[in-house]
């Protein structure tokens, strides 16, 4: 069932939702980072279907998303004086904490680590669902497993519809990127994925933060990671991508009419708005992803723009990037990522 609360939470329409959460089902929902695929955390039967509506490999664990601080102590156990300030500076929010779990988590959840992501989304769409349905919500993003995740319900229901047992359509998602990731390791919160809270943001809080691996690089298939996610092919479209990047813009906008060159204009751009112009491909095939002074319009239309790009002719999408710099930085890694790490910097 689709149901459409861009204007307002129908409560008749909540009930059914949350009852189908209750009895097992699986269901789409809004948050502000991206639209989630949400089950029952505490159903392993119900996480099931998520991994197989998504095709999702079962060691990626899923992050379980709650509505009440007081639930973390019932999932969550052992926790340290920086992990709750954590929780007291970043929650609700675009944040994820990794915690130790407790036995009320199922392994299917955290695939089998004895860790969990906890998250409690700041969208009143979201926290209605997960209030209303007593339990915590396992939801990682509404998408198949390596495509771009949904930022809109247009953009995802076709390849959902059908495997899910409800769509809620919440409009646009305000953030458009997924939570920042974050784990403490030896008293140092270390960011496992950039997201719209920034490393400076954690760092004003804590006073020092690291990083994990594979954020602008690839990881080796034998290499340790904290975060299975960066292992997995993510964001990617259909089409071969290539991020390019300057400081100087005049030198950015001559290497990618460089390109458009070479390929004949065989070519889709994702850029900004302000090089609409000065970029020579057909209008046809440049799609906006906002102003470049605006990194959080960027950010929301990064997925989107990703999506349109599938639906047009062309040998090479070309994207231009961000200065890797407070939101720049979760925006590189998306971009990074859908590109499969293929970059130029002219
Ligand atoms: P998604 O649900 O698609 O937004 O992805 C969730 C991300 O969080 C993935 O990259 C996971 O690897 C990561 N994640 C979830 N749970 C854990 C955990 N217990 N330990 C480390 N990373 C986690
Ligand atoms: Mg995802």
């Amino acid at each position: 069932m689709y149901y459409n609360w861009k204007e307002n939470t129908n409560t008749e329409e909540l009930k059914v939702v949350c009852n189908l959460i209750k009895n097992g089902e699986i269901v789409i929902f809004p948050t502000e980072t991206v639209y989630g695929i949400g089950a029952n955390a505490f159903d392993e039967k119900a996480v099931g279907k998520i991994f197989m509506a998504k095709g999702r490999p079962s060691n990626n664990p899923l992050i379980v998303h709650i509505a009440d601080k007081q639930k973390i102590y019932e999932i969550a156990k052992d926790i340290t004086e920086v992990e709750q300030k954590l929780i007291d500076h970043f929650m609700p929010g675009p944040f994820t904490l990794i915690l130790k779990k407790t036995d009320k988590i199922p392994n299917i959840v955290s695939a089998g680590l004895d860790t969990v992501g906890i998250r409690m989304p700041d969208n009143v769409i979201a926290r209605g669902i997960i209030t209303f349905s007593g339990v915590p919500i396992a939801a990682p993003s509404a998408n198949v497993s390596g495509k771009p995740s949904g930022t809109m319900v247009e953009d995802i229901r076709r390849e959902l519809e059908g495997k899910v047992s409800a769509i809620v359509d919440g409009g646009e998602s305000q953030i458009g990127l997924e939570s920042t990731v974050v784990k403490v390791i030896d008293e140092i919160p270390c960011i496992l994925r950039p997201g719209a809270i920034t490393p400076e943001q954690i760092e004003e809080v804590i006073g020092i933060v690291d990083f994990g691996n594979g954020i602008f690089a690839p990881v080796e298939e034998d290499e340790k990671v904290e975060s299975p996610g960066v292992k997995y092919k993510h964001y990617a479209p259909n089409k071969p991508a290539q991020l390019v990047y300057s400081e100087d813009e005049k030198d950015l906008i001559f290497g990618i009419n460089r390109m458009i060159k070479e390929l004949k204009g065989d070519v889709v751009v994702l850029g900004f708005d302000e090089h609409k112009e000065q970029i020579v491909v057909s209008e046809h095939r440049f799609i906006c992803l906002g102003s470049k002074d605006n990194l959080k319009e960027i950010a929301q239309n990064i997925y989107s723009a990703l999506r349109k790009s599938d639906e047009l002719l062309g040998e090479l999408v070309i994207i231009e990037g961000v200065k890797r710099d407070g939101l720049g930085i979760a925006i590189m890694n998306r971009l990074l990522r859908s590109c499969g790490y293929n970059y130029w910097e002219f």
